[in-house]
């Protein structure tokens, strides 16, 4: 069966291009998809505008699209399983992680479902004229382009296609060339649940051939991208010359603020946590630990001993504890950020280097890394690298710590470690990020926003501000007794 879904057709790309899927963590052909070119991509974009300008879904009533996302997360945990492995062949991720996302990947279709059932967004104004009936409604924006990464295939997905459908828009979904699956599988889902040709379009494909034109293309009414800072920066250039709306979802270089009183034996458990897991392929990993000074070297010593013993392996070895990189090109990348560290000085605590696991070598493998004695101005600091590395950074006051911790052009995500909730509260205050987290790392719920200050991004997913980046508000005032005003009398 082809794997390109354009106007409600699953269908192979025009010029018979295809890809080969090979899984991370040991370089077996998972499956061969095929690969759209700019000709497919046209065809998904206009399939997606006629859906909009004359097909039904805009025109559903919003509790029956409301009900349609709930269904799709009734589907989604009937195939969890389904699910799980293919996004783990992908990946390399761990089952049992693929797991974990696909429960809150059902949760968040049940979270927007429910919203968009309760209504409610309808605000009648009060203009103290009895003869005016004024009041705000909420409209889809139109055709929205969805470009997502390889991290959290379909979780970054969801978080777009759930409130992109259930405010009433159509889409052309454009996932990342090496992690495809889910987002077919998602596909075939929301066709059985009902969903109108045309109102959800899949591309498979590069960035370059496919996620560009659908980010330029003058039918496309808004751009929702997650992914890095430098695609970022394209897609809104892109962009601009038709005045897109856009929604960015960028990186992050999150700071980790352990303080002297912490709890031990927990804030050294969280610190692994934040930024090994997923082999640090999170976006808001706590990839930057800044211990007080009194606390560094029992901390770091610790840190270390534990680090050196997390197991490393495939998606469905039962004993790994976290898996492999997503590509040997992202490994190098992983590699030159630690070298460029090390010559700036950083001091090489564990790790820094391939496995040696022969078990391991046909997999992107790089065991869990920390740099001690880092300082602010090294690019393996400031940079996302976007894998299995922990800097650490010493401050000796709260001040001090706020600054190292701002003290980049990302902004989302933080965490703290204290027992004095005032000083938790003051710095959580003070942290320019999108989310706070005090003694925890990493949980997030459907209901509260998520996004990025400063260069992690522009606007917000999930909660309810996660479904108006997909709707246009519109006044409508009607004068019920119109009369003659004479303005020009
Ligand atoms: P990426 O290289 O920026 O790619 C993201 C997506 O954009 C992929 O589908 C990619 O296609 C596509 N793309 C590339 N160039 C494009 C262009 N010129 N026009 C349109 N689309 C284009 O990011 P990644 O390496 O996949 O993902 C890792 C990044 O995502 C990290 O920086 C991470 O922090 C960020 N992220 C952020 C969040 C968040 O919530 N803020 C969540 C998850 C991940 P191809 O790669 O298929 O060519």
């Amino acid at each position: 069966m082809p794997e390109l879904f354009i106007d409600g057709r699953w269908t192979a790309a025009v010029d018979g291009q295809v890809r080969e899927i090979r899984c991370p963590a040991d370089g077996t052909p998972v499956a061969t998809v095929d690969e759209a070119g700019p000709k497919d991509a046209a065809a998904a974009v206009a399939a997606a505008r006629d859906a909009f300008d004359r097909g039904p879904w805009p025109r559903t009533p919003a509790a029956e699209r409301g009900r349609l996302l709930l269904r799709v997360a009734d589907f989604l945990e009937r195939d969890k399983a389904d699910f799980a492995r293919a996004e783990s062949l992908d990946t390399g991720k761990r089952l049992v992680e693929s797991e974990i996302d696909m429960d809150d990947i059902a949760n968040c279709f049940r979270y927007f479902g429910n919203l968009v059932c309760a209504g409610g967004t309808e605000r009648v104004i009060d203009t103290g004229d009895p003869a005016v009936d004024s009041r705000v409604v909420h409209e889809p924006v139109g055709v929205c382009s969805l470009i997502t990464p390889w991290n959290y295939p379909l979780l970054q997905t969801a978080w777009k296609v759930a409130p992109a459908l259930g405010a009433g828009n159509t889409f052309v979904l454009k996932p990342s060339e090496l992690t495809p699956h889910t987002a077919i599988l998602l596909m075939r889902l929301l066709e059985e649940a009902g969903l109108p040709p045309g109102a959800g379009n899949l591309l498979l494909g590069s960035g370059a051939t496919v996620g560009a034109p659908i980010t330029t293309d003058e039918r496309v009414d808004l751009v929702s991208f997650t992914g890095g800072l430098v695609t970022g920066r394209r897609i809104m250039a892109a962009a601009a010359p038709t005045v897109k709306k856009i929604a960015l979802e960028l990186g992050g270089k999150n700071p980790n603020i352990v303080f002297a009183d912490a709890d031990f034996d927990t804030a050294v458990d969280y610190a692994l946590m934040a930024v090994f897991l997923h082999s640090g392929q999170v976006c808001s990993a706590g990839a930057r630990l800044l211990v007080q000074q009194e606390l560094h070297d029992a901390f770091v010593d610790e840190v270390v001993a534990r680090a050196r013993e997390i197991p490393l392996g495939g998606p469905f070895d039962e004993n790994a504890r976290t898996g492999p990189l997503i590509s040997e090109e992202h490994r190098a990348k992983i590699e030159s950020y630690v070298a460029a560290g090390l010559a700036e000085g950083a001091v090489l605590r564990c790790g820094g280097r391939r496995p040696d696991d022969t078990a391991l070598q046909n997999g992107f493998y790089y065991l869990p890394t920390v740099l001690d004695d880092c300082t602010p101005g090294m690019s393996v600091v400031r940079d996302e690298s976007f894998g299995p590395v922990m800097t650490v950074e010493r401050f000796r006051d709260e001040d001090e710590a706020v600054a190292l911790a701002n003290d980049t052009v990302y902004g989302l995500a933080g965490g703290l470690w204290t027992q004095d909730s005032e000083l938790a509260q003051r710095v959580s205050s003070r942290l320019r990020a999108g989310t706070v987290w005090i003694n925890d790392f990493h949980p997030y719920v459907p209901q509260a926003e998520w996004g990025g200050m400063k260069q992690s991004g522009v606007g917000r997913e999930l909660g309810p501000a996660g479904l108006a980046e997909y709707q246009e508000p519109k006044h409508i005032w009607r004068n019920t007794a119109p009369r003659p005003q004479r303005w020009f009398a």
